[in-house]
């Protein structure tokens, strides 16, 4: 059965705008102001930032004029696991069913993601079963830099393949969850997107136009037939993966050509790109399609 790939990047679009979609202020428990937040991140040369205090709505309307670009977000946090909203116009209401949280963020036309699912001692914050029931939501935090030095872990790449391998079509997103400023930049989400307006930027986030990173840098992303090229400016080492972290290839070097084949076992497949001292990048998976 002939099959298509999915494939979430634009080869027509090759601006990629740098951004962190999760930060706390001193609005809830972060360490510096708006202001300072907004300094730091225009510092580190970020092109756009979400302001996410616990439970705490911030509208760019009510912060500075910046050189960043400020999304409207929140994250919530009572009633059950954290929820980052993006681009909803106002504070959804904490359900502890989440599906009704998500809902009413996608309602005011938002996006939803899950944080940080295996944060604290037990490693399950966000437990499986509700990333798995919950539909309509856009991802999960595959990375989530405070979570590196607390107890559990700040990766999430086991409860990615998880869902991948089950069909659930999600994006990953690595974020800071800046609470003190000496911790920010260190996970972020490049996105293909010509302008930086708000809602091309959302827009690109709702299609997995982006690849998330530690450090690696991805200079082009291209697909041709059955044929996906990843360039990277620094990663040493690629690794493609398909269904539940199963390896389909590896490299050691800065790009690699991987060829799905026609009679392929596999129903997606995404790449890590690793670099030196731990620092890496992932694409968005690519979906393999049957077509009848
Ligand atoms: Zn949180
Ligand atoms: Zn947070």
């Amino acid at each position: 059965m002939p099959i298509q790939i999915d494939n979430p990047y634009l080869s027509n679009v090759h601006t990629w705008l740098r951004g962190n979609l999760h930060t706390h202020t001193i609005n809830s428990d972060g360490e510096g102001s708006p202001h300072t937040v907004i300094e730091k991140y225009i510092s580190l040369s970020y092109d756009f930032i979400a302001i996410t205090d616990h439970d705490y709505f911030t509208h760019p309307k009510e912060l500075p004029n910046s050189s960043l670009t400020l999304l409207p977000r929140v994250e919530v946090t009572e009633r059950g696991p954290h929820l980052l909203a993006i681009g909803n116009e106002n504070q959804p209401l904490p359900d502890t069913d989440r599906q009704k949280t998500v809902n009413a963020i996608l309602a005011s036309q938002g996006l939803a993601i899950f944080c940080h699912p295996n944060w604290e001692e037990h490693f399950n914050h966000c437990p499986q079963a509700i990333l798995e029931q919950t539909r309509n939501y856009s991802g999960i935090e595959i990375v989530n830099g405070v979570c590196c030095v607390l107890p559990g872990s700040g990766y999430a790449l086991d409860r990615w393949d998880r869902l991948l391998g089950r069909g659930i079509k999600v994006w990953g997103f690595a974020n800071d969850d800046t609470h003190k400023l000496s911790l920010a930049g260190k996970a972020w989400n490049m996105v293909q997107s010509d302008t930086a307006c708000t809602q091309d930027i959302i827009s690109a986030l709702r299609a997995g136009r982006f690849y998330a990173s530690t450090g690696v840098w991805i200079q082009s992303i291209e697909v041709s037939g059955l044929e996906i090229t990843i360039r990277t400016e620094n990663a040493d080492r690629i690794v493609a993966y398909g269904d539940y972290q199963r390896q389909l290839a590896e490299i050691e070097a800065a790009e690699m050509t991987f060829l799905i084949a026609e009679n392929c076992d596999y129903t997606y497949v995404r790449f890590e790109c690793l670099g030196c001292g731990g620092k890496c990048a992932w694409t968005q998976p690519f979906f393999v399609n049957y077509v009848a």
